[in-house]
């Protein structure tokens, strides 16, 4: 997707500060955090949101990736959350499916 501003992160078009990677999916610190720890995992492959996942294969390594940063972040005994926002109402501003991993503070619940 050449205008997708996470596609040209992932093909190292853009710069971002790299957490990980795996054969499928990459991760990178989010560039306003909003937590100590605030991590985007995304597919390598473009597709714009949740509404559009066909083969659900893709979002295993996501949720694995997540977990690794998550623990590699030190967040496994304090806790984390992973969030993926999905279309207006979630604020999704970024068309290419990402996992928030957010952590290191005490978060509020429900989401506002
Ligand atoms: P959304 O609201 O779509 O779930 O979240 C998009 C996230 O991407 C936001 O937290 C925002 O700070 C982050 N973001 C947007 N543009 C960039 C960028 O160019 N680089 C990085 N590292 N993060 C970005
Ligand atoms: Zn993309």
């Amino acid at each position: 997707m050449a205008e997708c501003i996470f596609c040209k992160i992932v093909e190292g078009k853009i710069p971002a500060k790299k957490i990980a990677e795996t054969e499928h999916a990459f991760a990178f610190a989010d560039i306003h955090p909003t937590a100590p720890v605030h991590a985007l995992v995304i597919p390598r492959q473009h597709i714009a949101t949740l509404n559009e996942v066909q083969d659900w294969s893709v979002m295993g390594p996501l949720f694995e990736l997540a977990a690794r940063v998550a623990k590699e972040s030190g967040l496994e005994q304090s806790g984390w959350r992973a969030v993926i926002n999905t279309g207006p109402d979630a604020n999704q501003l970024v068309f290419h499916v990402h996992l928030h991993v957010i952590g290191g503070r005490q978060l509020g619940w429900p989401p506002g």
